[in-house]
């Protein structure tokens, strides 16, 4: 059966930051669910009054990519 309303309820919790991508300084939450980022919607701040550009909605996936370093890899 489809679910007609999606899951954009289906979190575990909510961070509110701010974008890092530029100097705009957009407000966001961060949806958490299995402390993965799920998706990321836009909040009332004075810069972007709840809307994100195409970088600040869709831009995350970097966070938990495979190839992304974690660790130190050279140390002088
Ligand atoms: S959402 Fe877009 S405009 Fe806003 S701070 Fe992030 S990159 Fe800049």
């Amino acid at each position: 059966m489809t679910n007609k309303h999606g899951d954009s309820q289906d979190y575990d919790r909510e961070v509110k930051s701010v974008c890092p991508y530029c100097g705009v300084g957009c407000q966001l939450s961060f949806k958490i669910k299995d402390d993965k980022i799920k998706y990321v919607e836009g909040i009332n701040g004075p810069a972007n009054e709840n809307r994100l550009c195409v970088k600040g909605r869709f831009g995350f996936d970097y966070v938990h990519h495979d190839h992304r370093l974690n660790h130190t890899i050279n140390q002088a």
